[in-house]
């Protein structure tokens, strides 16, 4: 049935050899049928957690209370869930106890929506107790049983519903849509590391445009930091957003660029992302608005980095609709003298040797800029002696 399934076959024929039941469930088998890239393959089996660490060699008990037991195989690892449902939820996030039960129906009775209710085996077969498979033809996010008492459940659910709704470009059901409507401060119960998830998936999602429409039909957007508490914020990204953007750095720029008075920072500390994510947006921030006023140069090349080349010419393409060619970019970006700091022929111990009467001090990183700048600009060439002479005559007059 396809690679990534049969990559996961012998985890499946381990466990029926065992005399136990495996199919692959979830995500996967939703893209499967939608002939989309297929991401992670799930399993779910009616052995417990215990008895697939023993039946592997290689595993990782990442959610073992849970019943999840990551199993690695070549050079992929799978979630294999033994069949369970939940107890009562009490603070619309997590529930109080899972029960392992017998039967995948019961197991894909607990799953958020009928699209991802399907479970397949290794032929193809299919085991469908919500119609999930009709729901795909007919583009519908439906839950299963009562939207009401799901998102009760869950409230990370109804995010999830509008994320799904811009990755698949599908429909939400319009019982769907008022219980969300309904329940929408119960998300309010959800840490901010699950709702950004679902955020950044929904952000990235070709039906963006749609999705924000349901942020904004059912104000569910009046729940998200940032839009909750800047109504503005929201109507702006409403008006001008109408493509995806899935480089969360690309999205906080562009969310500022969009909004101003809230700073890449800002935006970075309300949805907890990385340090990483909030010095690439503002390293793409600056360069473009370096560019605006000086264009295309070696220095703004080189501050960006290679690495940050792609998603700052995505940046500008979607704030002033056009972009370079990518190539050209890594062609200049190939001819450049130095390419980052420690391509610099000269060093501070060089510099330190050089001057053996001076103290360490700041001299030394001033130097040291000067000449990275100077050999940028072609106005010095990276070589030893060349520089070596440069920084003697900065030292002579600084001396005087
Ligand atoms: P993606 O391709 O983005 O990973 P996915 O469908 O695999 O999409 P996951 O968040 O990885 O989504 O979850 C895997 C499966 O687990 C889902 O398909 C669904 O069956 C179930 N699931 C995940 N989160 C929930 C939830 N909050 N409530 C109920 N079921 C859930
Ligand atoms: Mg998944």
């Amino acid at each position: 049935i396809g690679k990534p399934f049969d990559q996961a076959a012998p985890i499946i024929h381990t466990l029926n050899k065992h005399g136990y039941e495996c199919f692959f469930v979830g995500g996967s088998v939703r893209d499967f049928q939608l002939k989309r890239t297929i991401g992670d393959v799930d399993l779910a089996t009616d052995a417990d957690p215990h008895t697939v660490q023993q039946l592997f060699k290689r595993t990782i008990p990442v959610g073992i209370e849970h019943g999840t037991i990551l199993v690695l195989l070549n050079d992929n690892s799978y979630e294999v869930t033994t069949y369970r449902t939940e107890g009562e939820y009490k603070d619309h996030r997590h529930p109080e106890q899972v029960f392992f039960v017998d039967s995948i129906e019961e197991d894909l009775s607990r799953r958020d929506f009928t699209i991802n209710a399907i479970a397949m085996d290794l032929d193809g077969n299919i085991i469908d107790p919500f119609n999930g498979l009709q729901d795909l033809k007919s583009k519908r996010i439906q839950t299963v049983r009562h939207a009401q008492d799901r998102f009760n459940e869950d409230a990370l659910r109804m995010l999830r519903a509008i994320r799904f709704s811009s990755q698949l470009e599908f429909f939400i059901d319009d019982e769907v849509v008022t219980a969300i409507k309904e329940n929408r401060s119960l998300l309010d119960a959800i840490s901010v590391e699950r709702i950004t998830v679902e955020l950044t998936k929904m952000f990235g999602g070709n039906g963006v445009v749609r999705a924000l429409e349901y942020l904004k039909e059912t104000n569910l957007y009046q729940q998200l930091p940032i839009f909750r508490e800047n109504e503005e914020v929201f109507s702006q990204v409403y008006k001008r957003l109408r493509e995806p953007i899935s480089d969360q750095a690309v999205l906080i720029a562009y969310l500022h660029l969009m909004e101003p008075s809230i700073s890449i920072s800002t935006w970075c500390k309300a949805y907890k992302l990385s340090n990483a994510v909030k010095r690439k947006a503002t390293i793409i921030h600056e360069a473009f608005d370096q560019h605006q006023t000086t264009g295309l140069t070696n220095d703004l090349l080189y501050q960006l980095t290679f690495d940050h080349i792609p998603s700052w010419n995505e940046y500008i393409r979607l704030a002033e609709g056009k972009s370079y060619d990518l190539s050209e970019l890594y062609s200049m970006f190939e001819q450049l003298p130095i390419k980052q700091k420690s391509d610099l022929a000269i060093n501070g111990s060089d510099l330190i040797r050089l001057f053996p009467g001076r103290k360490k001090g700041k001299w030394i990183s001033d130097y040291l800029s000067e000449l990275e700048y100077q050999v940028l600009r072609q106005e010095l060439p990276n070589q030893k002696d060349e520089i070596e002479r440069q920084v003697k005559t900065w030292n002579q007059t600084e001396q005087n």
